[in-house]
């Protein structure tokens, strides 16, 4: 805390992943000996840049650009880009830390970091948003490269802005360097099944889940936070599965839906008109209410995927949940659940998936987009999506097999930090004191 002042949600991921692996830390003196804790704990190299740009009055405003460079033991540093107001250095190492651990967890090559801006896309013309990423990507560009450091989306990154990201990389580099970047469109270079990964991807956890205790989503009601990339691939798979998603939010409240969200609308209002979902409610007619302000886990359900951001089930909630008879919790977001969050769900005895293990389709899927740059390939859709189930069933397996061996039955927190953590460990240690 002395080191790090003021990063509460880096020190709230730090604490989380420490109590898991003290157990390893027991077995394995060499750990300690090598001081693989405070190494691990301490990025690489944290980039903090200027971002100046100018809004379509003329007007020049300046943001705050970062890359954390955390971890590169298994390979090149991988992780989104996080344009959203809240971001500041302590939400980017606390979501590259994360990164550390889930991206060890795929059994991939790629190594951990994270980035972003504070800057706000919301009102903002897509003129606007693409100056901004110009000028975002005139300084990122020399610290990233395929052997070095892959960026992708997160919370207001998405096709367009990796787009115009990209673009500016290529005009200033004056390289077609496609595995420089991840989630790109399809046209130049993006991977089938990317930008559907991390939602597919968590609702395949929950399955597993489910399945290891002899039930499944089919005909259960579905609760979703958010509405953007991960919420609404969430959304689709979930009722493709036989789940009925009877609620969804945004920042400005949530819209319930008893008879299942309505995915063609829903879309159509987030990603085309990119909205508020009041408007969704508004075209839905007598079927939908749209509640503002409120927390959308005062829905009852039997499977709540949060997929907005960190922080957002807190102990009342998740008390609550509990109560209203929620069986399965997938975090399709980075660190959703408070501390007290996920100790509530665990003493109900609940399935938790933590997401460093329910979203690491995304990263999993950038990883296999990678591969298809490198070798100038591109898999169908089915190849994709069939090597993204394997991955999630391998990953819910791993967990599970690590909890077991660790005395810990069916606690996937447990799981997937000591599996995600031996993994990354053991390479730090074979490649000496760096
Ligand atoms: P998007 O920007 O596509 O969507 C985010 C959604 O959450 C939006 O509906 C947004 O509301 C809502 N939201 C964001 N911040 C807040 C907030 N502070 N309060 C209330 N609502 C909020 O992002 P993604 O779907 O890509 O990411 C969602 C989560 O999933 C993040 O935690 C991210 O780190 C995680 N994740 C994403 C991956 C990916 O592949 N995209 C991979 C792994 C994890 P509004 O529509 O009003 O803006």
């Amino acid at each position: 805390v002395r080191r790090n002042p003021g990063e509460p949600e880096f020190h709230q991921a730090v604490r989380e992943v420490l109590e898991s692996i003290a157990p390893v830390i027991e077995r394995r003196p060499e750990y300690a000996d090598w001081k693989l804790i405070e190494r691990i704990c301490e990025p690489e190299r944290q980039i903090i840049f200027r971002v100046p740009w100018e809004d379509d009055r003329g007007e020049v405003h300046i943001n705050r650009g970062f890359r954390v460079e955390f971890n590169s033991a298994l390979g090149p540093y991988k992780g989104g880009l996080r344009f959203h107001p809240s971001v500041y250095l302590g939400v980017v190492k606390f979501l590259a830390f994360e990164q550390i651990f889930k991206n060890s967890l795929t059994g991939l090559p790629i190594g951990a970091g994270k980035g972003g801006s504070d800057f706000d896309p919301k009102g903002r013309s897509a003129r606007e948003v693409m100056r901004f990423c110009q000028s975002f990507m005139t300084e990122l560009y020399r610290h990233i490269g395929e052997y070095t450091d892959v960026p992708a989306g997160d919370i207001g990154v998405g096709q367009r802005e990796i787009g115009y990201l990209f673009g500016q990389f290529k005009r200033i580099t004056n390289r077609y360097e496609s595995g420089v970047i991840t989630g790109k469109g399809l046209e130049y270079g993006g991977a089938r099944v990317r930008a559907e990964a991390t939602g597919y991807g968590c609702v395949y956890f929950v399955e597993e889940m489910l399945n290891a205790r002899g039930t499944s989503l089919d005909g259960k009601r579905v609760v979703v936070s958010g509405s953007g990339n991960v919420a609404i691939h969430s959304i689709e798979k979930a009722q493709a599965l036989g789940g009925v998603t009877v609620a969804c939010s945004d920042s400005t409240g949530y819209v319930l839906d008893e008879k299942g969200i309505d995915l063609g609308l829903l879309r159509q209002v987030k990603e085309v008109e990119r909205a508020g979902l009041s408007v969704y409610a508004e075209r839905r007619g007598s079927d939908a209410v749209f509640v503002p302000g409120r927390t959308v886990w005062e829905v009852p359900c039997q499977v709540a995927l949060p997929s907005a951001t960190q922080n957002e089930i807190g102990d009342d909630d998740a008390a609550r949940l509990v109560r209203s008879g929620c069986v399965a919790v997938g975090e399709g977001a980075n660190m959703p659940t408070t501390p007290g969050g996920i100790r509530v769900f665990q003493e109900a005895g609940i399935a938790f998936g933590p997401g460093k293990a329910a979203n690491a389709g995304g990263v999993a899927t950038s990883a296999l987009e990678m591969q298809q740059n490198a070798a100038r390939d591109s898999w169908t859709f089915e190849h994709s999506e069939a090597r993204l189930h394997e991955i999630m069933r391998d990953m819910h397996d791993r967990c599970l097999t690590t909890a077991d061996a660790y005395g810990k039955p069916g606690d996937y927190v447990a799981g997937a930090n000591i599996a995600g953590f031996t993994r990354v460990a053991d390479a730090m240690l074979s490649l000496g004191l760096i």
